[in-house]
């Protein structure tokens, strides 16, 4: 992959497509700037290389029309305060229109350094992937920077179409995401285990079937797990199980064997009657589950057991909790594990986004960790082995 690490920059100008679709409150303030912050990298690299930047990002779902709803002005705004100097927000509700064209003429000759587009789906061009759009973007720069990580599994016109018209390289939050979820799977340190939790198989399916070739163990929790228990044969009571995808189960069981991967499934698991908080909480071994009980949590024992596999492990990717770590009764499981990967020595621990970043931030693991990933959507398809678009122009 060609990073921005082979790039010349000096004296040009840089269109970055990075993902700026931040959460708003109702007065349109930024209330987590992770993403802009996650990109300082990126932007202090190529400024530091002596460019100028011009960013793109889409921002929520404005469906290809202007809407101030969706307008990027107060991620401008956000960013003077992260990158400390001065950003020029083009205003354009047809993002490259003859506003942008006048601004990039005072912009180029201007002291400042960041000018930000408005955003890209106010375009219906854009996630139509259409040229037109693609070329209007790729006729403001010299060079074209991918750092889009969560919008990478999207062939849109501001992730992939105007690459077709500048030299395109990966910035270093996409160069991180592709190494960690892709490259550095393909030889892993080992024993090589995967944390496989959260709510269905069928989500997941396409990551077991790639990760098996490839991992020494499975550690699996979370709802999942219940519809494997059931696959098995085991009364799960009213546990959250998909019903119609439990040959699947027994599929990855049957694979898993013929590859010679251990895949653990719970011993022991807790719950309650109802899906809460409030209801008592109880423990129970998996072949003693009665028809009235929700399994919410993976039992002590389980564990213990998981905990030990992982603290002997030396490549471990997480991807989903060992249960509703949302609920203070059902929190332990996740944390066991989270505690697990922690301490497993000189290892490479890799978390794949989604609800597995929320957790590892909620229990205070974000330093221990190697690799937590931006992507929810596309980190799933790094995981699934696939070859995202966004990283194919970077090829
Ligand atoms: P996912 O988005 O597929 O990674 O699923 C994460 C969600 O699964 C979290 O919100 C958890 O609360 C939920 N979850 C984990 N274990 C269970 C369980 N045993 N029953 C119901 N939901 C669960």
């Amino acid at each position: 992959m060609k990073t921005l690490r082979d790039a010349e920059f000096q004296g040009k100008t840089v269109l970055i497509r990075v993902d700026y679709n931040v959460p708003l409150d109702e007065n349109l303030n930024v209330t987590d700037n992770l993403r802009i912050v996650s990109t300082i990298p990126t932007v202090d690299y190529i400024l530091e290389a002596g460019a100028k930047v011009i960013l793109c990002s889409h921002l929520g779902r404005p469906d290809g029309q202007p809407n101030p709803k969706y307008s990027l002005a107060p991620v401008a705004a956000e960013m003077k305060k992260v990158f400390e100097e001065d950003v020029l927000f083009a205003d354009d509700d047809e993002v490259v229109g003859e506003k942008t064209i006048a601004m990039l003429k005072e912009f180029k000759e201007s002291d400042t350094r960041l000018m930000l587009l408005q955003n890209t789906r106010f375009r219906s061009e854009e996630e139509a992937n259409e040229p037109e759009f693609a070329k209007q973007l790729a006729s403001l720069a010299d060079i074209f920077v991918m750092d889009a990580f969560g919008a990478a599994h999207r062939a849109h016109a501001s992730t992939v179409g105007v690459a077709d018209y500048l030299p395109t390289y990966a910035g270093l939050l996409m160069a991180d995401e592709v190494k960690y979820l892709g490259e550095l799977l393909e030889e892993p340190l080992r024993p090589f285990t995967v944390v496989m939790g959260g709510s269905k198989v069928s989500d997941k399916i396409q990551v077991f079937r790639n990760l098996i070739k490839k991992a020494d163990a499975f550690i699996v929790g979370g709802a999942m797990a219940f519809t494997f228990l059931k696959a098995q044969g085991y009364n799960t009571g009213t546990s959250k199980v998909e019903e119609d995808k439990l040959d699947l189960a027994n599929e990855i069981l049957a694979l898993a064997e013929e590859k010679g991967v251990k895949l653990y499934l719970p011993k022991d698991v807790t719950g309650s009657t109802e899906f809460s908080n409030d209801t008592p909480k109880a423990a129970y071994k998996i072949d003693e589950m009665p028809d009235d009980f929700m399994g919410l949590d993976i039992g002590e024992e389980t564990q213990k057991e998981y905990k030990k596999v992982l603290l002997n492990s030396k490549t471990i990717v997480l991807n989903g909790p060992m249960g509703v770590f949302e609920m203070e009764n059902y929190k332990d499981g996740t944390i066991a594990v989270l505690e697990g990967i922690a301490g497993s020595k000189d290892s490479v621990k890799i978390v794949g986004g989604g609800d597995s970043a929320a957790a590892v931030a909620q229990f205070g693991f974000t330093d221990a960790m190697t690799h937590i990933s931006t992507g929810g959507g596309a980190s799933l398809k790094l995981l699934e082995g696939k070859l995202l678009p966004g990283v194919k122009v970077c090829l």
